[in-house]
């Protein structure tokens, strides 16, 4: 506590500090030093602020896990809406809009015959539901997805599909989009050949007897996500996708797949909204987001409460200081991101008459682990402005990464639209260990890696605030 105590006065002396040197600078040169010097003084506070960190921890366990389009994600959203407004954010509010639901009642599996015994798994969402009592059939497994879209239809037709493909374990996470296609295109592919439902190994790198659950694609034919998917569908724990292989390898299997389900074709979801309102470029947004629904086995700490935490906490730094930025710093809790990315399509689609004055946005949803790199999607006229940016963040261990950043699942869009983004690149070594499962809990962050998650947020963001800096100069204007 002690220690706390001094450093939270050791926080004040530096913003004193910042009162004592916040005069009109003399130049453009003195200003720019005046920021990147505040920005490094709030990267340090950073590093000892828990505001974040108490976030995730209230909305995790207050709350638990927040089903897009369910009664907790709108207990959810009420609860960030009095938290934030609490906290002293403006405009704080809530963009509604409507998602088809879809939630798990029942879901076991079991091998029938010679060798009968439980599989663990865990259904995916939108995976439709079996008959009561459930269904039984033989199992026809594929080492790849694309090995069940080359299959012959006689070979699949009256199985259950089971897609034996492996996730390979990677710092960026790059292996999680190779190994979400399969998770998101069985149904689809596997029903279009006849199966009656879809096994997967769990989409995750652990070897837990624990599945991973996801979504799936729900697009009808129109293109409209509906509730659910063709066929049932789910994921199978590792080792229990291990044992399948090998009963497979000793001869024909059968399953006995159960599984239950709500749905409803429109359900209430929502954005969560609070600012820092600039000062003299009201009008111009630095955007920090993260999502606030989650899947519902675990309490939805890495994903995405901690997100949640660091974009929140990063902000709350900002406000605390002596004066605020220029432009408006808008937080964005985004809903019903798990299933289909909604709330990022809802955000544009309410903001598309400002989108241009969104001068630069970061989604952070990748758990709680280190920031290693910092990446841009800069016009090439701001290639500087990255670099000086990336110069405060070497401090806290970041290293310069390159000008190619997609931004985040939710901001994404607004990236395809050309608003400047970042990619803050957290170390996602182990995070697909936990991610869509029981385990994704409060425990799995570790507090020291959070908090540079905060101080990260904390000065980029303050730079693009309080700047001017237009990053979407073109190479013609670069100076
Ligand atoms: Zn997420």
């Amino acid at each position: 506590m002690r220690l706390v105590a001094l450093a939270a006065l050791g926080a004040l002396a530096a913003c004193q500090m910042i009162t004592a040197t916040a005069e009109p600078p003399a130049s453009p040169a003195d200003k720019e030093a005046a920021i990147l010097e505040t920005a490094n003084t709030l990267a340090a506070a950073g590093s000892w602020d828990n505001t974040g960190l108490q976030f995730v921890e209230d909305l995790t366990t207050e709350i638990g896990p927040r089903l897009a389009g369910s009664p907790d994600e709108k207990r959810a959203r009420d609860w960030a809406v009095a938290k934030l407004t609490e906290m002293g954010f403006a405009n704080v509010h809530v963009e509604d809009f409507t998602v088809p639901y879809w939630k798990r009642t029942h879901e076991t599996a079991r091998v029938v015959g010679a060798s009968a015994q439980p599989l663990i798994i865990t259904a995916l969402g939108g995976s439709a539901p079996t008959p009561a009592g459930g269904l039984e059939a033989d199992v026809v497994r594929f080492e790849l997805m694309a090995d069940l879209q080359a299959a012959d239809d006689a070979a699949v037709a009256g199985k259950i599909v089971f897609i034996d493909e492996f996730m390979t374990r990677t710092q960026t996470g790059a292996g999680y989009g190779l190994a979400v296609a399969k998770r998101a295109a069985c149904p689809k592919v596997a029903a279009a050949k006849g199966a009656v439902a879809c096994l997967i190994r769990s989409v995750g790198t652990d070897h837990f007897r624990r599945p991973h659950t996801g979504g799936i694609d729900r697009r009808g034919p129109d293109g409209v996500a509906k509730p659910m998917g063709p066929i049932p569908a789910a994921a199978l724990s590792a080792p229990d996708a291990d044992q399948l292989a090998r009963l497979l390898a000793r001869g024909p299997v059968s399953v006995n797949l159960d599984i239950g389900v709500e749905t409803a074709e429109a359900a209430p979801s929502g954005n969560v909204i609070a600012e820092i309102e600039g000062t003299t470029r009201k009008d111009e947004i630095v955007l920090l987001g993260c999502h606030l629904d989650s899947w519902d086995l675990g309490t939805g700490a890495i994903d995405d409460g901690a997100g949640c935490g660091i974009v929140v906490g990063a902000a709350k730094l900002i406000d605390g200081l002596p004066e605020q930025p220029e432009r408006t710093i808008r937080v964005v809790l985004y809903g019903s991101e798990e299933i289909g990315l909604f709330g990022g399509d809802a955000y544009a689609r309410q903001h598309a008459d400002e989108l241009d004055k969104h001068v630069l946005a970061a989604e952070s949803d990748h758990g709680a682990s280190y920031i290693w790199q910092f990446q841009t999607k800069f016009g090439d006229g701001a290639l500087d402005y990255a670099k000086k940016i990336q110069g405060v963040l070497a401090r806290y261990g970041v290293a310069a990464g390159d000008n190619l950043s997609g931004g985040g699942p939710d901001i994404g869009v607004l990236a395809r639209s050309g608003v400047p983004v970042v990619t803050p690149a957290q170390d996602g070594w182990d995070y697909f260990d936990y991610h869509h499962t029981p385990d994704d809990t409060f425990d799995k962050i570790e507090p020291d890696a959070f908090r540079q998650n905060v101080s990260v947020y904390a000065a980029f963001a303050y730079i693009a605030a309080e700047s001017g800096w237009d990053f979407r100069k073109p190479a013609d204007l670069a100076e």
